[in-house]
């Protein structure tokens, strides 16, 4: 019998995914801890199943959960809806892609490129759609089997990825972040150098903060002979696009020429470099919510960078704002809930004497006197956006790149991004 922990976009997919490959419904127990979510929410309850061999894990559900480990301690499997998933892969080729910032834009920068060689190539994991949910599409019927799939990886699901083998393995950067559920910085990273084990080729962003310096020390004590060919590219750094190749693209800032170079090589890995491919990349516009211009409202610009959580999240959108506009006035809104985020690196900001910041949220005090930064402090991102009313002028820019996870206000991060631009348009479009 399987138990699948957690009820979210994963573990329903992995429940479908056991039944399209002919698991019974009788041989699958599901546990959310939010009543009413699954067959049970006690776990003593759920573990009781005597037939429970298997645990399904959700990748919201940390394996250190005392009692996840107690049943792992008592000989239950653990695995997890990317490990059965890829069980089921039939010569689908795989790209994989990790990184502490960048992945969703990178991955799906490369899904545009493999979506001109292959109009069926899925693009999804942590982004979007799980790997459970494109397999049982296909094991139903529901759409063809893919030449190529791009999946985007957390740390989390390279926890539970034994049998995950991908021919490109990207990592995009590597940088505190999570640390609420990790006890070490080395414990973090080591998740997700991971996907660099299971790799054939590997492609690592020289910008992405460690990422470069991990990859070689680690890289240099490893055994594997491909680990010593990894190709590290940047803007600055790649053979494949030019500077006015940059110029023409459609996604804004420099961290995103980055993201441009590191896609470009992934490709070119993976045999499918041409002109045609590098149009798909140069053609993309960028995801909702990652550095997203969402238009002037009474003269004043504003950027929704809501999915910036990480402080090299922040620090990319501020350069990015400064290297097209060195001296124009710049709002920056940060905030929202704090997970143990080193807050000091934004100390580098203080230099900037165009940029007024605003604190908001359940963070803002502590995100002010660990920054060291001075600005104005509100309680909600809905008050920051009335206080805003009064305070800019035509031709600045308001830049919502808050470092803090969006759980002290909203559902998730698009639901910040969007509230914000509701609030942006009640205040500004009056
Ligand atoms: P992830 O999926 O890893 O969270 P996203 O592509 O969704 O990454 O971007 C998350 C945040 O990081 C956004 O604020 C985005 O503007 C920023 N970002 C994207 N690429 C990079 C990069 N190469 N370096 C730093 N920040 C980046």
């Amino acid at each position: 019998m399987f138990g699948v922990v957690g009820m979210g976009l994963s573990g329903v997919a992995a429940r479908d995914l056991l039944l399209a490959m002919g698991e019974s419904p009788s041989s699958i127990v599901t546990f959310d801890s939010r009543p009413g979510k699954a067959d049970f929410s006690d776990p003593k309850a759920f573990l009781k199943q005597n037939a429970l061999k298997t645990l399904v894990v959700s990748p919201g559900v940390p394996l250190s959960t005392p009692w996840i480990r107690q049943a792992f301690d008592a000989g239950m499997t653990l695995t997890s809806e990317l490990e059965i998933a890829c069980a089921c892969l039939e010569g689908e080729r795989l790209v994989g892609v990790t990184g502490s910032v960048g992945k969703s834009t990178t991955t799906s920068l490369i899904g545009a490129g493999l979506q001109v060689v292959d109009q069926d190539a899925f693009v999804g994991g942590n982004l979007g759609v799980p790997l459970a949910r494109y397999m049982a599409d296909v094991l139903t019927h529901i759409r063809p089997r893919a030449r190529w799939v791009v999946l985007e990886l957390s740390s989390y699901q390279l926890e539970l990825a034994q049998n995950l083998s991908v021919e490109v393995g990207v990592l995009t950067s590597l940088q505190p972040n999570h640390m609420e559920r990790y006890s070490s910085l080395n414990e973090y990273y080591r998740a997700k150098w991971h996907l660099m084990e299971v790799a054939s080729k590997h492609v690592v962003n020289i910008e992405g903060a460690d990422a470069a310096s991990y990859a070689k020390r680690v890289s240099l004590k490893s055994k594997k002979s491909n680990l010593k060919r990894i190709c590290f590219v940047s803007r600055k750094q790649n053979t494949l696009l030019t500077q006015s190749d940059f110029a023409g693209a459609r996604l804004m800032g420099s961290h995103n020429k980055d993201n441009l170079a590191v896609a470009a090589k992934t490709l070119q890995l993976a045999g499918l470099w041409d002109d045609s491919v590098k149009t798909a990349l140069l053609d993309f516009s960028g995801l909702p919510h990652r550095f997203q211009s969402l238009g002037r409202f009474q003269g004043v610009h504003f950027i929704n960078d809501s999915k910036a959580t990480a402080m090299g999240s922040v620090l990319a959108a501020w350069n990015a704002f400064r290297d097209d506009f060195p001296q124009k006035p710049l709002w920056l809104l940060l905030g929202g809930r704090d997970k143990n985020l080193p807050w000091n690196e934004l100390k580098i900001l203080k230099s900037d004497k165009h940029l007024q910041i605003v604190f908001f949220g359940e963070c803002a005090s502590l995100a002010q006197s660990q920054s060291k930064l001075t600005g104005l402090s509100v309680r909600s991102l809905k008050d920051c956006v009335s206080l805003l009313k009064e305070k800019v002028r035509s031709g600045d820019t308001v830049l919502l790149s808050p470092g803090g996870t969006s759980l002290d206000e909203f559902q998730n991060f698009e639901d910040r991004g969007l509230c914000f631009e509701r609030f942006v348009k009640e205040e500004f479009e009056s």
